[in-house]
Formats: structure tokens, C-alpha cells, sequence
């Protein structure tokens, strides 16, 4: 790791490790909650550094992780109050949890029509538009399932109890997978009877973007926003320079694997590490294969996606990691327009070609090009 690094999101990081880390007595051991990590430049550059002004910031606890928001300008203390407000806005219609949440209202009502803000109409919209495109990798009615393993985001209410469910139960949840059969019209949602939808996939990439646009709106050209690992590095850091945003080692959480140099971009990543448990020596994690029924196991340990859009890039980092590597490196060769970062189990690195300009990797890790 290049010498002098700082984590400025250190606190939130450790504290989301903290919160989900409220391990039930069966089965859980370990759980950590933690993404895309933030560095500022190397030490060489740590003098410059301390010159800029301090940015204005706001930690905020939503959607069941820590998120950071950073940003520069005049108005910027009132436009992250906003821009905290939206979050909880968003978190009110999206979760799983708040009944009177639009998703609680399509669940508990699945067979009925049920209308719904127009937030929430965008996010379905794209996450079945995601889930055509990766050949439903991305399946926001795998809930039952995701529910089932006790991966449910939690809260204080109903904390996660993690189990291996019985293979019937799985077989049985399977039935009622298929994003395809989420009927949407105008902002009226119909699932068939017994299908049940999360957002968990895409919601805080959808967040991101919801911040981002509003910072935008009101002069802020400066930000660096991170909803719990979900990173985005609004225009350039003060002095002109571009943000370095870290990839966090999936199998050592105290390090990274590589930096990306970024301006307007999300840096997202899917993990195996954020959310899990052991049982009988082996791990299981929180992103569902919609085709098995259980944790999806097809190479992938880490998946990163950059872009501009945060909820393109969470979508199809949850995608990516179901895909698995073969098929991840296939999608990536297929979509020019995506841009990843792959772990495999070995700890191969698999990197998008438009990436090796912004790419510096840590001491000791290579990567393979993705060429397109
Ligand atoms: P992420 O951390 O963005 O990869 O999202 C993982 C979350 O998405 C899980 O906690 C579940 O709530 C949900 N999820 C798990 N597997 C899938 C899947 N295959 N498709 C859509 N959502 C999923
Ligand atoms: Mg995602």
C-alpha cells in the first residue's frame, strides 16, 4: 500500500462493521460490512493536501449502513442536510421492513395492485431492465430466499437470524422467482401471489444518485459521497486533482487491492465479505443465486462497477458477482460501456481495459486486462 495513505471514512467503516455485525446465536460468527474504501493522495502529496479547505460533512445512518457525505462550496451544509432528508425519504419507500414502505405494501399484498411513488416505479423500472440484460443474474424476487437465509437488512426490531434453510423450503421459494413477472404500469405494481421484491440490490446506488443530482443542482462541483461502500466522486477535489477511490481486499478488510483515480464517477462494489455467516466451516453470504437458491458461488468473491450512474453500477455489481467469472468476463467483453473490477476465489483480478490508465494496483497484485 502506498505509503501515507489515509482512510478518511475509517469511523463509518468500522462503525457499519458494528452495526452488522449483530450476529444471532445459531449459526452467525462473523460479519462485516464494508465496500469501496476512500483514500485521500500519497504522502508525497499530504502537504498540498492539508492546504485545501475542509470540506463540509455529514455522517448519516440509513438504509441499515453508515454513509459519509462530503462537499465543497458555500451552501454545501444546507444542501447535505437536503441531501440526508432524500436518503431517509428514499429508505421510507424502499425498505423491506417499514411497513407502511411501498415495497412492504407490494409484498404484503402480492396479487393486488398497488401504486406506488415514482421513486420507486424508477427503481423497479431499472432493476427489471438489469435483470433482462444480465439474464436475471439480478432478480429482485429472490427476497423469500434472501429472507429465508436471514439476510434481511435488519433492524433493531428484527435483527438477522441466519440459518441454512431446508432444501424444500429453498425448492419451494424457487417457484416464485422471475423478475420477469413483476407487471409494471405507469406507477401501478402487480406481483403474481406469494412473489415478494427487495430493493436491497440497488437501492443505495439509486441513493447515490439522488444525492449527487441534488448536490449538482445547487452549484456543489466537489463532493465525495459514500453510502456504505457505495462511493461517488463528484467533479474533482478542490485542488483540481481527482479523487482516489480505494477497492477494498476481499479477504483482508484492513487492506485494499488497488486505487482508482476518479472524477464523476460511482465506484461500487458487490462483496462476499460484507454480509455473512459461517456454519460447519464454510461461508455463506448475502448475494442469493435466483437460479440455485443459495449464496451465489461462481468464482466471484468481489465485484466492482464504475460509471456515472450509481444505480447502474449497484445493479450490475450484484449481477456480476451472481454471473460468476466466466460469464462476468463474457458481460464486460459484451457492455463497452461498463467498467469492473473482478476478484476471483484464487485472488485472480480481472480489470475493464478503459480502466488501466486510473488503475494503481498494491504492492505485490497484478491484474489481467479485460480487452474490448
Ligand atoms: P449488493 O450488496 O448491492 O450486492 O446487494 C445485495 C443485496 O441485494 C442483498 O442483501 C439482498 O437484499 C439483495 N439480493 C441478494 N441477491 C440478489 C440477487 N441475485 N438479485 C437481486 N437482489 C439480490
Ligand atoms: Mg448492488
Amino acid at each position: 500500500m502506498k505509503k501515507g495513505i489515509a482512510f478518511i471514512v475509517v469511523l463509518g467503516m468500522l462503525l457499519c462493521g458494528c452495526s452488522a455485525g449483530q450476529n444471532n446465536n445459531q449459526t452467525s460468527k462473523t460479519e462485516i460490512s464494508v465496500q469501496s474504501q476512500v483514500s485521500e493522495e500519497s504522502s508525497e502529496e499530504s502537504k498540498e493536501e492539508s492546504k485545501l479547505p475542509e470540506p463540509e460533512s455529514r455522517d448519516v445512518f440509513a438504509m441499515d449502513t453508515y454513509m459519509v457525505l462530503k462537499a465543497y462550496g458555500n451552501n454545501a451544509k444546507k444542501v447535505l442536510e437536503d441531501a440526508e432528508n432524500e436518503i431517509h425519504r428514499l429508505e421510507s419507500l424502499f425498505s423491506v421492513k417499514l411497513r407502511d414502505s411501498d415495497i412492504s405494501k407490494i409484498n404484503s399484498t402480492s396479487g393486488n395492485p398497488v401504486t406506488v411513488n415514482i421513486s420507486t416505479r424508477t427503481a423497479i423500472e431499472k432493476a427489471i431492465e438489469i435483470g433482462k440484460m444480465t439474464d436475471g443474474a439480478l432478480d429482485i424476487t429472490v427476497y423469500p430466499l434472501v429472507r429465508e437465509w436471514g439476510f434481511t437488512t435488519g433492524d433493531s426490531d428484527n435483527e438477522p437470524s441466519y440459518k441454512i434453510p431446508d432444501q424444500w423450503l429453498i425448492d419451494w421459494h424457487l417457484g416464485n422467482v422471475g423478475y420477469d413477472r413483476v407487471h409494471l404500469d405507469g406507477n401501478i405494481v402487480t406481483l403474481p401471489t406469494d412473489f415478494e421484491i427487495d430493493l436491497g440490490a440497488l437501492a443505495k446506488g439509486y441513493a447515490t444518485d439522488a444525492v449527487i443530482q441534488m448536490l449538482d443542482e445547487n452549484g456543489i462541483d466537489s463532493a465525495l459521497i459514500n453510502l456504505g461502500g457505495n462511493v461517488y466522486a463528484l467533479g474533482r477535489k478542490p485542488d483540481n486533482k481527482k479523487w482516489t477511490v480505494g477497492i477494498q481486499n476481499p479477504v483482508d478488510k484492513d487492506k485494499m487491492i488497488c486505487s482508482l483515480s476518479v472524477e464523476n464517477q460511482a465506484v461500487i462494489t458487490s462483496g462476499n465479505y460484507e454480509r455473512f455467516f459461517e456454519a460447519d466451516g464454510k461461508k455463506y453470504w448475502h448475494i442469493i443465486d435466483p437460479k440455485t437458491g443459495y449464496p451465489a458461488d461462481n468464482g466471484i468473491i468481489s465485484a466492482t462497477v464504475i460509471g456515472s450512474s450509481g444505480l447502474d453500477c449497484d445493479a450490475l455489481s450484484t449481477a456480476l458477482f451472481v454471473m460468476g467469472t466466466e460469464k462476468a468476463i463474457e458481460f464486460c467483453k459484451n457492455h463497452k460501456e461498463i467498467d469492473a473490477v473482478l476478484v476471483t476465489k484464487d485472488m485472480k483480478i480481472y480489470v475493464t481495459d478503459n480502466l488501466t490508465k486510473s488503475i494503481t494496483m498494491e504492492d505485490g497484485l497484478t491484474y489481467e486486462e479485460i480487452k474490448r
